[in-house]
């Protein structure tokens, strides 16, 4: 059987990835920072009715030597590391003449740092399989800016980057790796706006709609399948049109 791990899996969009993993037949290595998270919800119950294993792994994703731990974990209960899902974030949004040094560096360092410990430490494991496939979160707003949010833009921005770079770095070692960039989505991230900043943001959608995190996880799902065995180093957007 084929492991995935997928990083802040305990709600939202890296629970829905969790979910259609684990329907594709992938054990799932569920992550959050904390244990509760999972508390509040059946998440690992539901993809372990699916007839797949499933084991939550508690660890800060920002510090490089808590997913060392992790990993080797992972390892010991599945053997083999098939598909990395960087999926957690977090947002503290303000315009930057109010954002605080200390909300800077801890978006930085929670979304794209933590992205970086990941890649290393798991394609040390893909390396000598000689195949994995790595699929990055990244937003539209690494692509194009949004104001209040020059801390979380830049760490999309930076992961765009990173998934090109190690694309190029790993390819001949057949491990993909790519980034999706959602757009606007219903889950508790998103919860947090104003009713005005989500109007605001619907005007601009082609499709007139927000996503649901079912619909970033089917195309996380086409990343993870042999059907995109050449697809590498790209970012695709899924915002319903919110780009064009
Ligand atoms: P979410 O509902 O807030 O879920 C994120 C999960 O990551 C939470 O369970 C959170 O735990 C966990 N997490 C936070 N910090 C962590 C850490 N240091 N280590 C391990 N886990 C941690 O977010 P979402 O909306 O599903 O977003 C998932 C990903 O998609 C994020 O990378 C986000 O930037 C990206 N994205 C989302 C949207 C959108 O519209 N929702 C759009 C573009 C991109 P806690 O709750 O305990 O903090």
């Amino acid at each position: 059987m084929s492991c995935a791990i997928v990083t802040g899996s305990a709600r939202g969009i890296g629970a829905a990835i969790a979910l259609r993993l684990a329907k594709d037949g992938f054990d799932i290595a569920f992550n959050d920072i904390s244990e509760k998270a999972f508390e509040d919800n059946d998440i690992v119950d539901r993809v372990r009715a699916l007839g797949v294993q499933a084991e939550v792994f508690v660890c800060d994703v920002s510090r490089f030597d808590k997913c060392e731990e992790m990993v080797k974990a992972v390892r010991e209960r599945f053997g083999s590391i098939d598909v990395l899902v960087n999926n957690a974030g977090i947002t503290r949004d303000n315009l930057m003449a109010r954002m605080t040094e200390a909300d800077y560096d801890l978006v930085i360092s929670v979304n794209q740092k933590s992205v970086f410990n990941m890649m290393k430490i798991v394609t040390d494991v893909m390396r000598k399989q000689r195949h994995g496939h790595i699929i990055n979160l990244a937003s539209v707003v690494g692509v194009y800016g949004n104001p209040g949010q020059v801390n979380y833009s830049a760490s999309k921005a930076a992961i765009i980057g990173m998934t090109k770079t190690v694309a190029k770095e790993l390819g001949s070692r057949n491990i993909t790796c790519n980034a999706v960039a959602p757009g606007f989505i219903h889950t508790p991230m998103t919860d947090k706006l104003t009713e005005e900043q989500r109007n605001a943001m619907l005007s601009r959608i082609a499709m007139k709609r927000y996503g649901e995190p079912e619909e970033i996880a089917g195309v996380v799902s086409f990343l993870a399948s042999e059907d995109s065995s050449y697809v590498t180093g790209q970012v695709i957007e899924i915002a319903g049109g919110l780009s064009i």
